[in-house]
């Protein structure tokens, strides 16, 4: 079959590559444009000179529902590296971090009296075996979760959650967002050998061998529609023409891109609003607590992030030649200060709160630190969200739109942006195929 049509792929995160993945095997010309110097977007890994696996710039895992990315993993010849595993999820309570990752964890927990355990459990129960989330949008999950589950399990547990995510916008967050979490989460969680890094690269090298071209430092600036159908889109250094253009960028780089389109989308894709994610990775020479992977801090505990993430407590540390990584994270309005302060302030910032989870801690454990923000890490999905996420098709035809702010209901993650990617594919399939 000749490949006779073009199709431009903006951005080669894990959306963008599984869509190019899919048109590039069906026999589509695929270019794909990234602006970074790197693949994967915000699953993308770093490494330092001694590590053996890039490890993620933001903490990853993968849940034992992801079957999208796990059966993509399978298809590209790399299957047999993903593995699960069930590390310690904690929360933080009063100085000291609690397991609470299983029915027997919680009610242990001594900080809920029994029949704030049971009457608790009942609710997460009954949103883990329901299936129809449309009718748990309707309503926010902070007004949900306090009545039925009572006042003190919300604020112990699940108001914190909502407020770390989410900071002032925790009380618009619709419950369908919160029953995603606990209908699709498991305790074991997936990771891959090499890292995501891994998956990343050989989704690309499998886009290139189906002849695929990928580019980074490629930063999209502007995508016109041509009369004659078809779009013309100029990047910093040169312009590319074809039949389809697939963007996978962000929602406020997406009405700038494509100022052509109908003022009613543009003004959907203006509407959708998300919170940013600061990270800073710490590489220390010895390890700060004893087996927990993941605690959640609440705010009110007086922290300067939100999620203490003991990698090397999940991962083993001889993959990073020997340094215990640890990341501290933290979701934002995009106008946070955190933003703006130096890497050296940020570290100022959090390091004098890590005696609190080993008093042994000090500062010269710290043998590297690196720090990660992104302005679009968290969509915001208020009441009755689906009835204002932007369509995959734009109204201008062979221009599509696919990000995280329309996985929905699910949140957002690498499972989610492979499907996404790959119904995106099958749009252009149908709309546009191959001549
Ligand atoms: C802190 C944090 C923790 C997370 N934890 C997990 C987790 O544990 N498990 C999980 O599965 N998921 C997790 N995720 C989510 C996951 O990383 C994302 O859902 C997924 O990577 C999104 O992929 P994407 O391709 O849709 O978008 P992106 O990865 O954002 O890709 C978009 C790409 O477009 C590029 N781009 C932007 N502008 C332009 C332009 N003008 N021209 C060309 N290219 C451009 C970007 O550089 C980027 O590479 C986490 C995310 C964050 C921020």
């Amino acid at each position: 079959m000749s490949p006779t049509r073009r199709v431009l792929i903006i951005g080669a995160g894990i959306a963008g590559l599984s869509a190019a993945y899919d048109l590039s095997r069906a026999g589509y010309r695929v270019t794909v444009w990234e602006g970074a110097p790197f693949l994967g977007g915000l699953a993308a890994g770093f490494k330092a000179d001694h590590w053996h696996w890039p490890l993620e710039k933001f903490y990853h895992h993968l849940f034992q529902s992801d079957h999208a990315i796990i059966q993509l993993a399978q298809e590209i010849g790399i299957g047999q590296d993903v593995f699960f595993r069930r590390p310690i999820t904690s929360v933080w309570k009063a100085g000291r971090a609690y397991p609470f990752d299983s029915p027997l964890r919680v009610l242990l927990f001594p900080h809920l009296s029994l029949p704030d355990k049971v009457r608790m459990g009942v609710v997460i129960a009954y949103l883990r075996f329901s299936r129809n989330w449309q009718r748990f949008e309707r309503v926010t999950a902070h007004a949900w979760l306090s009545r039925t589950m009572g006042q003190r399990a919300y604020e112990t547990l699940w108001e914190p959650l909502l407020r770390g995510k989410f900071g002032d916008h925790y009380q618009e967050v619709n419950l369908a967002w919160f029953w995603a979490r606990i209908h699709k989460r498991s305790p074991a969680l997936g990771y891959f050998r090499g890292g995501f890094q891994h998956f990343v690269d050989t989704l690309a090298s499998q886009v290139r061998k189906y002849g695929g071209v990928i580019e980074t430092h490629m930063p999209v600036e502007h995508i016109e529609p041509l009369p004659e159908g078809g779009f013309r889109v100029r990047s910093a250094q040169t312009t590319w023409e074809g039949d389809a253009v697939i963007s996978t960028v962000s929602p406020q780089t997406f009405q700038r891109l494509a100022p052509d389109l109908p003022a009613t989308y543009l003004e959907q894709v203006r509407n959708l609003r998300s919170m940013g994610a600061v990270v800073m990775t710490l590489a220390l020479k010895r390890r700060i607590t004893p087996r927990d992977y993941w605690i959640n801090l609440p705010k009110q505990e007086g922290f300067p992030f939100l999620a203490f993430v003991e990698h090397t407590n999940y991962i083993e540390p001889e993959h990073y030649g020997g340094d215990h990584i640890v990341y501290l994270g933290d979701y934002l309005d995009p106008d946070h200060p955190y933003f703006q302060m130096s890497d050296e302030e940020l570290l100022a910032t959090f390091l004098p709160a890590l005696p609190r989870f080993n008093p042994d801690f000090h500062p010269d454990w710290v043998t590297g630190y690196w720090v990660h923000r992104a302005t679009y890490a968290q969509p915001i999905v208020p009441v009755n969200y689906s009835r204002h996420i932007p369509d995959l098709r734009t109204p201008i035809r062979g221009l599509y739109f696919a990000s995280m702010s329309q996985v929905y209901p699910w949140d957002r993650g690498t499972n989610y942006a492979v499907e996404i990617g790959r119904k995106v594919a099958r749009l252009v399939q149908s709309d546009i195929p191959v001549r």
